[in-house]
């Protein structure tokens, strides 16, 4: 069903069940956090409405149609960007200019298949003008034309807009499902694959491109050297840690996300004794020298910790001054003891 398209089992039901019930809509909004695989869904389906020859509800893979959509160039699929139209656009936000353009081209008839299908990414960037420019598509829509509309967030849209669409959700895949997916894709990976698919939150998109930077496999190593000199008895390890941790500034999510990680990791293992289930399997060696070293207590400090410094980290304080402060609590929540002295 919609094949390439990874997990999303509920959103492939429905929009199976569209199709063969011959209900297929004019608009809808695929919706859903970035990466997640909206626009590989619109595409699968694309590929699904326009196919000469479905197989049990599948696209053939074979047909004129579905080659031409494998290759990008079927000329009744429009991905809707500024660039489409007017390649000197430099604006990312869909421009009203841009929607004028797509309304020319959509009275116009399909040119290969039976239907015309546009797909408009980021189209919550759509603002006010653009969004009526479009209504008047949605209300009166040629037979043939299907448009989906990607979003990460449908309260952007007009109520009148939102009231002629179709609302398709999508969440974040599981864990597994990514693991599935890179381990088909990036063979090379073998158990890295695990930690990379808790890393990802669940976007494709994100984990694809831990996998194609050498540099974040890298970096995860360095900060789980820099953690294990916290949990040592070196003197300048919070020094480091910190000096890491500035470095890295502008991965700073992807830093949390190692973290918070490793510390999941730490507290199954207080509360199971389990080494098998973690998400960072090829760390087991000294994940098992971390646990010897700390109470069973200090994992759930060390989140808590965690959690409370990411929000500091999203508002607007000096990220050199949230790292250290970071580093310190780190230590002393390992350690049990403060490192401040008395005044
Ligand atoms: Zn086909």
């Amino acid at each position: 069903m919609l094949s390439g398209v990874v997990g999303h089992e509920k959103v492939k039901r429905v929009l199976h069940n569209s199709y063969f019930e011959g209900r297929v809509g004019h608009a809808y909004i695929f919706e859903g956090p970035k990466g997640v695989g909206r626009l590989s869904a619109a595409k699968a389906f694309s590929r699904l409405l326009l196919c000469e020859n479905p197989q049990n509800g599948n696209a053939c893979g074979k047909c004129k149609s579905c080659s031409m959509c494998e290759s990008g160039n079927h000329p009744d699929v429009s991905i809707v960007t500024n660039q489409l139209y007017d390649q000197s656009k430099k604006s990312t936000d869909v421009l009203v200019d841009t929607i004028r353009n797509m309304k020319k081209d959509v009275y116009i008839k399909p040119y290969h298949s039976q239907r015309k299908i546009y797909i408009i990414p980021k189209a919550d960037t759509m603002n006010m003008y653009a969004q009526n420019s479009l209504l008047k598509v949605l209300e009166e829509p040629p037979a043939y034309c299907t448009i989906i509309l990607i979003a990460e967030n449908s309260n952007m849209f007009l109520p009148t807009v939102l009231s002629r669409t179709v609302s398709v959700r999508f969440f974040p895949l599981s864990d597994v499902d990514v693991e599935e997916y890179l381990k088909k894709n990036y063979p090379a990976l073998s158990e890295n694959a695990t930690a990379i698919a808790a890393m990802s939150a669940g976007s494709i998109g994100k984990s694809k491109m831990l996998c194609e930077s050498p540099e974040l496999v890298k970096m995860r190593d360095g900060l789980v050297e820099c953690f294990e000199d916290l949990l040592g008895e070196k003197k300048r390890s919070i020094y480091d840690f910190v000096l890491f941790l500035k470095q890295n500034k502008d991965d700073f999510e992807i830093m949390r996300d190692i973290l918070q990680g490793i510390f999941c990791d730490l507290l199954h293992i207080k509360n199971t004794g389990d080494f098998e289930h973690i998400t960072n399997p090829d760390k087991v060696s000294k994940l098992k020298k971390f646990n010897e070293q700390m109470n069973k207590s200090v994992p759930e400090k060390l989140l808590e910790i965690l959690l409370k410094y990411n929000e500091y980290f999203l508002k607007n304080i000096s990220y050199a001054q949230i790292a250290q402060c970071l580093g310190v609590e780190l230590w002393e929540a390992i350690h049990d003891r403060s490192y401040r002295c008395e005044i």
